[in-house]
């Protein structure tokens, strides 16, 4: 079974086509599960702004040129939809899912970093839309708004990306580590020791946690045209197989065409050539019982004892609401709002 649940949509303002494009594409590929993994919002309050001002009609790329120094000059993030955006992005991954139901099974994701300032808006999020599931794409350390892009990461930087994105997906909520090695992009870095321990360090805790990694095919074709490896990379899959992790094939596709039969039986082979297993559902989280949980942990926590520090970094909940309230509680409540139901 072709399944693919990693895709993008105009949304994140560095993708082209429509909704249904990507649909058609994918029935026409012959793909049985399509999921929309978008860049996710977050209710950042400080440095990046986000307005809902994304021209849906962007057709050549001198009319995106124009679109990036727009956001250049309203500081707004190019990469991810605003607050605002989401209910429609619901609106019309749900609309799809009814219209081709008997050609294709379509799943609402979305494709998020690890931030543990916003992780209970981010669940409150999954649960109140019905989210199938979040795959961790970590673009950010400790979020865009204040962290670090892992495309310019160095040495240290790098020791932080695999603490974080090991401590986000210990939360839980992914279903999918997306390009674990995305920090490969980063002219700061190249294959060494570190890098190596860094991928092994990262594969243990995908296996430990069941947490199947992704192939990037995006990534792949970049690497195919630029006769550079970056991501995927062939000593991280080596040591995924070594390590007993499990696979997913993710497209990655921030245009229709990327849905290509072609890329996914390229990959296919690849993996099958490793003899990693190959994870065709990711299924459905269900962030009601990760919330449920998570108030049960935080119940307990507050019980045991006020004075003590919470420990348990699988939730980070006493840590996550201090980080929250000291930030700006109230913007915060206010956005949370403006997003409606
Ligand atoms: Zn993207
Ligand atoms: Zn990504």
């Amino acid at each position: 079974m072709i399944t693919n649940f990693h895709t993008h949509t105009t949304r994140c303002r560095h993708a082209w086509g429509s909704d249904e494009d990507y649909v058609k594409e994918a029935i026409q590929n012959g793909y049985k599960i399509l999921g929309f993994a978008d860049h996710a919002c977050w209710p950042y309050v400080g440095k990046t702004v986000h307005e809902n001002n994304y021209p849906k009609e962007i057709k050549t790329a001198a009319d995106f040129q124009k679109y990036v120094q727009w956001t250049y000059q309203k500081r707004e993030s190019r990469m991810r939809m605003s607050p605002s955006d989401f209910p429609d992005y619901v609106r019309s991954v749900k609309h799809l899912r009814e219209k081709y139901r008997h050609w294709i099974e379509i799943r609402l994701g979305l494709e998020a970093e690890y931030d543990p300032a916003y992780m209970d808006w981010m669940l409150d999020l999954c649960v109140r839309y019905d989210v199938d599931y979040l795959i961790l794409g970590h673009h950010y350390v400790m979020g865009e708004e204040n962290g670090t892009y892992t495309g310019l990461l160095d040495k240290e930087g790098l020791k932080e990306y695999v603490r974080t994105a090991i401590e986000g997906l210990e939360t839980g909520m992914y279903a999918c580590f997306a390009h674990p090695e995305l920090f490969m992009r980063s002219a700061l870095l190249s294959y060494d020791e570190d890098i190596e321990q860094a991928f092994r360090t990262l594969a243990q805790a995908s296996a430990r946690l069941n947490i199947p990694v992704e192939y990037n095919c995006s990534g792949m074709i970049c690497n195919q045209a630029s006769g550079k490896e970056r991501y995927p990379h062939h000593r991280f899959w080596e040591i995924a197989k070594e390590e007993g992790c499990r696979a997913v094939i993710g497209m990655d596709c921030h245009m229709p065409e990327y849905l290509e039969r072609k890329y996914y039986e390229q990959a296919r082979e690849y993996l099958e050539s490793l003899n990693i297993e190959i994870v065709e559902d990711i299924g459905k989280t269900d962030f009601k019982a990760i919330q449920a949980m998570k108030e049960q942990t935080e119940k307990q926590t507050d019980s045991v004892s006020e004075q003590r520090p919470a420990k348990d970094h699988r939730f980070l909940t006493r840590r996550n609401r201090q980080a929250k309230n000291t930030k700006d509680s109230k913007s915060f409540k206010r956005r949370k709002k403006s997003i409606g139901h």
